[in-house]
């Protein structure tokens, strides 16, 4: 008889044999600039955790006392039962942190973009979006029955064409929405958001912005895109982002008007049907916000060491591409030049990772580093010279 489950193993095994499948780096304790990964002790360059908040001692301290209080889950969907008080803290928190109307935090950022995407726009509307936009936009799109369309990357005059066109084409949709990231991972180069907010308000359209590279990073102390670009949840009216990153806990959030949020939450079905977050999530999140109304200088040093350990590898002859963020990709073209890099970096001592095709196109594979607030100079000049001799080594430079 046929076995339903062969195709398992054998699409597995084709990964394995083309060199495509993931092999999992296991983190033996705390995500800190020194590290230990796979019994080594390195230092790590590819971390979301940019503020290095995931191990700070304020956000370990709130997710303590939050279990003490409220115990180790919420019991419940957010509909149900599974709404405490310490949730709507962290709503509320958010939203004046942000400068908005109201906010609403879903279990993760993939769960927004899930969720929240395909009620925005249905039958009879438009979504148009950045052709290098996360694949969790990409699902949400796909989950949602309007037509679809996409711009080229970050190219405003394409994102207009486009609108035009459909207009002509079809002057009968009822809502358009336009998405794009807001720092996009792959290159760290930072959406023209506030062309993009023009084109939007000269064609009625909604403007959905993924910030979950942007929270904590841009903006007035870390507020964000919106924030950096002088924007409104007027002229934004979907600021999207992510406690996962720079906050170092986890969970999604929206930010906007109260009508908005209203609307989501009796939409969402990742939000009205998936248990709520843990309290010591939650508590850690609020704490994450008082950290950065509080204590200005991690956003500062991570800046610090973008522009720092930038200056030093541009010098070096590394092409770090359009990287506008602390996002660095050190661009090296050809995969298998991007995997022996990254293999020798770690036995050097350096934890960065390879980004190839399929998650970039074929010719342009990098190693994706990422900064982080904690590291010390002399952590950039143990990576920094690292990179110079193994890059000669392998004439990359
Ligand atoms: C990481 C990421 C997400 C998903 O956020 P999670 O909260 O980790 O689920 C969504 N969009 C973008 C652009 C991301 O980089």
């Amino acid at each position: 008889m046929r076995d339903p489950t062969s195709f398992l193993r054998k699409e597995y095994l084709d990964l394995v044999s083309q060199d495509l499948d993931w092999k999992l780096h296991v983190l033996q304790g705390p995500s800190t600039p020194w590290c230990i990964v796979d019994g080594k002790k390195v230092l790590m360059l590819c971390s979301n955790n940019y503020l290095s908040l995931s191990n700070h001692p304020r956000l370990k301290k709130a997710a303590i006392e939050a279990i003490e209080t409220y115990g180790a889950g919420s019991g419940s969907v957010r509909p149900i039962a599974g709404t405490m008080d310490l949730h709507k803290e962290l709503e509320s928190r958010l939203a004046k942190f942000k400068g908005v109307e109201a906010s609403l935090v879903y279990q993760t950022g993939f769960a927004v973009n899930a969720g929240l995407i395909p009620q925005l726009a249905g039958n009879g509307d438009l979504i148009v979006s950045d052709e290098l936009n996360h694949g969790s936009i990409i699902d949400g799109v796909r989950l949602s029955y309007a037509d679809r369309a996409v711009y080229k990357h970050s190219d405003v005059m394409d994102l207009a064409k486009v609108l035009d066109d459909a207009e002509r084409h079809s002057a009968e949709y009822r809502r358009i929405l336009i998405i794009t990231d807001g720092v996009f991972s792959m290159d760290g180069d930072v959406a023209p958001l506030d062309r993009i907010a023009k084109v939007a308000r000269e064609h009625g359209a909604m403007l959905y912005v993924d910030d979950a590279h942007g929270e904590g990073v841009l903006g007035e102390g870390g507020r964000g895109i919106v924030s950096h670009f002088h924007l409104s949840s007027k002229d934004v009216q979907v600021e999207m982002g992510t406690f996962s990153k720079a906050f170092g806990v986890v969970g999604g959030h929206i930010n906007g008007s109260k009508d908005l949020v209203d609307f989501a939450y009796n939409r969402s079905r990742t939000w009205l049907l998936s248990g709520s977050h843990p309290p010591a999530v939650v508590g850690a999140c609020i704490a994450a916000i008082d950290v950065l109304e509080t204590e200005p200088q991690h956003v500062r040093n991570l800046w610090a060491n973008t522009l720092y350990f930038k200056k030093a590898m541009g010098d070096l002859g590394f092409d770090i591409g359009r990287s506008e963020t602390p996002i660095i990709p050190i661009m090296v073209r050809r995969s298998d030049v991007a995997k022996e890099l990254s293999a020798r970096l770690y036995e050097a001592g350096v934890f960065a990772l390879p980004i190839v095709f399929p998650m970039v196109a074929k010719d342009m594979a990098r190693i994706r580093t990422i900064m982080n607030a904690a590291l010390t100079t002399a952590d950039l000049d143990f990576a920094i010279g690292a990179f110079e001799r193994i890059g000669k080594k392998l004439a990359i430079i």
